[in-house]
């Protein structure tokens, strides 16, 4: 199951996804998105964290925005009573941002910082996406290493949170995914999963056939194949992201946007 930015962006939103969880106890293998808008004047922790990049690149005071990054997350964290050391992780961030940090790495941390209390609040086991998504020389996924890392870490655990939207090159840095490629991330882990659902929880139910926020009620296709999917997300429509598809249709694998 994958849960993206809106579905985890507030303490209210994380209870959601602790019930929907728990509905099925075959929800094993969970992956999230960072931090995302909580209401329509909210930010995006992931646009926040490129707005970030972006100041040090021209060498402006970036404190106010790391702030409303660092309160997204201590807010969640006290709300939920968790425990992990949430402010020990942005302060160790913001100590390396000032030393000179990679863009990619930087902006992955929304996602990494969103698992590591997602881990906590569902009591499942936090797998770092840098040491279970790997990339070849060139670009695509190493199908090979990823599928023997995922079976090294299920001998152990049996129910995990994966960060989305990024992996590791083969030197061993973090390669952030195009945006909105939390989903490309949840179909590769259906994939090595072997899973026979991918269950995509989104702000919208299903794909629907007109944009909701200028056509009231529209209503959702029931069933779409692959390759409509895949054409259609990429002509633009934003539900899923295209890369989705290559994962899931090798398989076999029933997508349902929930
Ligand atoms: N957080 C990333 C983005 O905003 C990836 C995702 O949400 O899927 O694009």
């Amino acid at each position: 199951a994958k849960f993206g930015g809106s579905s985890v962006a507030s303490a209210e939103q994380f209870r959601k996804v602790k019930n929907i969880v728990e509905l099925d106890d075959s929800r094993r293998f969970v992956v999230v998105s960072a931090v995302g808008k909580a209401d329509k004047d909210d930010n995006k922790v992931t646009d926040l964290l490129y707005l970030c990049h972006a100041h040090i690149k021209y060498n402006i005071n970036f404190d106010n925005i790391f702030k409303m990054i660092e309160d997204k997350f201590i807010n969640i964290k006290n709300e939920l009573g968790l425990n992990y050391d949430i402010e020990g992780e942005l302060a160790k961030l913001k100590s390396e941002i000032k030393k000179g940090i990679d863009e990619e790495y930087l902006v992955s941390r929304g996602e990494y910082l969103t698992g590591l209390l997602m881990a906590e609040y569902l009591g499942y086991h936090f797998v770092d996406a840098k040491d279970l998504i790997f990339y070849n020389y060139n670009g695509e996924i190493d199908y090979l290493k990823t599928q023997n890392a995922f079976d090294n870490i299920i001998r152990e655990y049996d129910r995990l949170i994966i960060p989305g939207f990024y992996g590791s090159r083969p030197t061993g840095e973090v390669k952030i995914m195009t945006r909105g490629g939390g989903d490309v991330s949840g179909a590769i882990v259906a994939n090595i999963a072997d899973a026979s659902v991918y269950e995509n929880w989104t702000d919208v139910s299903g794909i629907l056939m007109a944009d909701p926020s200028i056509v009231r009620n529209p209503v959702t296709v029931p069933v779409m194949t692959y390759k409509e999917l895949r054409e259609l997300s990429y002509l633009g429509a934003p539900v899923m992201h295209h890369a989705v598809v290559e994962p899931v249709v090798k398989l076999g694998i029933l997508l349902i946007i929930k």
